[in-house]
């Protein structure tokens, strides 16, 4: 498989970067990542303080996808997710909810052993592996790998992990796609502001769909079809992967709007990605069961 060190990444999603790595559409390549603090969080003594918070959720890319074109969706289907036996978590004033309560950065190595990260002395939870930022570059300005957008990036959506496939709004030739930010466990929110960050790896096959037109990421799993936003506030957000999803049901499936928002209402769920970055993420989730009976493909 090709690989891509992690001496190759960004802290920007950016139309105008050199791609460090060309690729077919159909190919797999596996991503060498660096964690959130970019490796300068080793140590139980090393000191947040010093941090060169420039360098924060690095990205390794950026890919160009041949035959990736303005308008058309790259597809990332997220084929392994891989990381060694040590994270971190942090807390800091004005990082993450409850951020008042720490005047001080605190923060902890996280050992990984045996399924589990061990937080504390019999805190213990269990590993569930995803990554933080996938993206591709975005119109218009370049968007930092810290913040969440229509262009992906820094997403914190538990459900982007090992199965789930990716689909982004390509708005430049070669789509430039980068990824990192691993997380061995976060939970909805992210409240702290960070999950339990590693490095690691991770194995993606990217393809080019030109039948389908989306403005934001949405996520397939295997039970799900998922669309995700972010905006300045959570209702915001919410709303917008509400009739993002509204969209695509009566795009693709033929049925009308009345019908797609009470199968919505009655069947889907609204449910929350992350509050703790510089825009907030929400995502739609929709059972595949509840549209199995209308033939035709979502995606
Ligand atoms: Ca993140
Ligand atoms: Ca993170």
């Amino acid at each position: 498989m090709i690989v891509l060190s992690r001496s190759r990444r960004v802290f920007a999603f950016d139309g105008d970067s050199e791609p460090a790595l060309s690729v077919r559409a159909g190919a797999s390549v596996r991503l060498e990542t660096a964690d959130c603090f970019d490796g300068q969080v080793q140590a139980q003594d090393d000191v947040l303080d010093a941090l060169d918070w420039d360098r924060v959720n690095p990205a390794t890319g950026p890919v160009y996808v041949e035959g990736a074109r303005p308008g058309d969706v790259l597809s990332v289907l997220v084929e392994s997710v891989d990381f060694g036996h040590q994270g971190v978590m942090a807390v800091a004033q004005g990082f993450g909810v409850l951020s008042e309560a720490f005047p001080e950065q605190l923060h902890r190595i996280v050992p990984i052993e045996d399924g589990t990260a061990r937080i504390a002395d019999g805190v213990a939870v269990p590993l569930r592996p995803m990554i933080g930022v996938i993206g591709v570059a975005p119109a218009g300005a370049p968007v930092s790998t810290a913040s969440p957008g229509r262009h992906g990036g820094n997403l914190d959506t538990r459900l982007i992990t090992v199965g789930t496939t990716v689909y982004l709004p390509v708005a430049h030739e070669g789509a430039l796609f980068a990824a990192g930010d691993l997380h061995a466990a976060m939970g909805d929110g992210e409240i702290c502001g960070t999950g339990v960050e590693v490095s690691g790896s991770i194995a993606v096959r990217v393809d080019v769909r030109s039948d389908l037109r989306i403005e934001e990421p949405v996520l397939e799993t295997r039970d799900l079809v998922v669309t995700i936003a972010s905006a300045e506030t959570l209702d915001a957000a919410a709303e917008t992967a509400t009739r993002h999803m509204a969209a695509l049901l009566t795009q693709r499936m033929g049925i009308s709007l009345e019908v797609a928002v009470m199968l919505m209402s009655a069947g889907g769920d609204v449910q929350v990605s992350q509050i703790v970055d510089p825009l907030r993420t929400a995502r739609f989730a929709l059972p595949k069961s509840t549209i199995a009976g209308l033939g035709g493909e979502l995606l």
